[in-house]
């Protein structure tokens, strides 16, 4: 098989509710867009079952997990602790259930990957980066692509996994579990934390112990554009990939980092993460076999941009060509949430800053390019 789709209903039950931002819509329309265009087949979709105890606490701290089940069945009468319980990680009744079925996708994605059921996976429900050992962080409550990684490298001790995120957020909590790992290279690019959450993601995080050398950060500008990402990618995520020789690639494809995205201030374009994923499938193929396990992660232009890149992630991983045109019975299902639905599946999506601001941005892009590159290159025998 080429690729599979992990996907259930219920995983949309993880759901903030109210107004939170982390809608699950945006998965929901990025299956139906899916299912519209007609990728997968449907002999092609996995379903997961939730993440076991044992599998969450690889990465989880036994309390943690103790509390947010605390959480998930008495709802109203939890005290907040933990990251459990504020604005971002508000609590809901069924939380534990629906966050480790998120896990358990993932792991199904992986585990499917390295152990050859298909070339490549993915889990859309997935890249819940911000979790850490025992606090809830950033809409994340438990770090699904840090349990996938885990659990499959129990089942295959030594596994070496490239994780590269994408989001426009640094993915803090990955590179937290696997710090101080050397089978385990963790790279992000995302916008500065010198003005976004989690505030952190600089040049300097390079893995600690064994594991120096083996975590990598690109801290783009704000309003880092397809250009930008094209330096980032190039100066940095491929050469790190080569070097470390990775059996697998683990990706979170968050599109967060769209110029359209309510919560950060970075100007890809749907064109441009096109380019990134496909530049990731090519270091998979070129790497290790094709072995590709595709996450997803944030996004907040719900309705009109997240499910536009996923549904084209999955035929991209399924190698097969949709037309531009957005399907009418897709378009009807934006407008019927009140938003009126583009028309196509983003080929044409450009952003643009003016010529003069333009120039800095790329000039601190490559400023932060050659920091990554001094701060993470010699130790692993490269030259920056
Ligand atoms: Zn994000």
């Amino acid at each position: 098989m080429e690729a599979a789709l992990v996907w259930r209903p219920d995983l949309a039950s993880y759901d903030f509710g109210g107004s939170h931002p982390l809608d699950p819509v945006r998965v929901t329309l990025s299956v139906s867009l899916m299912r519209d265009y007609g990728v997968p087949p449907s002999d092609a979709v996995l379903s997961p079952r939730p993440a076991r105890d044992d599998v969450l606490e690889l990465v989880h701290d036994a309390g943690y997990v103790a509390a947010v089940k605390e959480a998930s069945a008495q709802p109203d009468r939890f005290h907040p602790r933990m990251g459990l319980g504020t604005t971002d990680d508000p609590v809901f009744r069924g939380m534990h259930e629906a966050s480790a079925l998120v896990c358990g996708a993932s792991a199904a994605a992986l585990s499917a990957v390295v152990e050859e059921r298909c070339l490549r996976a993915f889990s859309p429900a997935g890249g819940l980066h911000h979790a850490h050992r025992a606090r809830a962080a950033g809409f994340c409550v438990y770090n699904d692509p840090a349990v996938a990684i885990a659990a499959v490298r129990e089942q295959h001790p030594g596994l070496r996994v490239l994780y590269v995120d994408i989001d426009g957020h640094h993915g803090d909590g990955v590179q937290e579990a696997f710090y101080d790992s050397p089978e385990v290279m963790t790279i992000s690019l995302h916008e500065t934390g010198a003005f976004l959450f989690p505030g952190t993601g600089f040049s300097d995080e390079i893995g600690e112990g064994a594991g120096t050398g083996y975590a990598a950060n690109v801290p783009l500008p704000p309003w880092a554009d397809d250009e930008c990402y094209r330096l980032a990618f190039d100066g940095v995520v491929v050469p790190l990939a080569d070097a470390f020789r990775p059996a697998v690639v683990v990706a979170q494809l968050g599109v967060d980092a769209h110029h359209s995205d309510p919560l950060t201030q970075l100007g890809l374009s749907l064109p441009g993460y096109r380019w990134l994923v496909r530049r990731i499938v090519g270091l998979a193929d070129g790497l290790c076999r094709g072995r590709l396990c595709a996450l997803g992660g944030g996004g907040y232009s719900a309705r009109t941009v997240v499910p536009r890149a996923w549904a084209w992630v999955m035929a991209e991983l399924l190698g097969v060509d949709v037309p531009e045109e957005l399907p009418e019975t897709w378009r009807a299902q934006v407008r019927a949430f009140g938003e009126e639905p583009p028309a196509t599946l983003g080929a044409d999506d450009a952003f643009e800053l003016p010529h003069a601001r333009r120039q800095q941005v790329v000039e601190k892009t490559r400023a932060a390019v050659r920091e990554t590159r001094a701060a993470v290159f010699p130790h692993l025998g490269l030259t920056p």
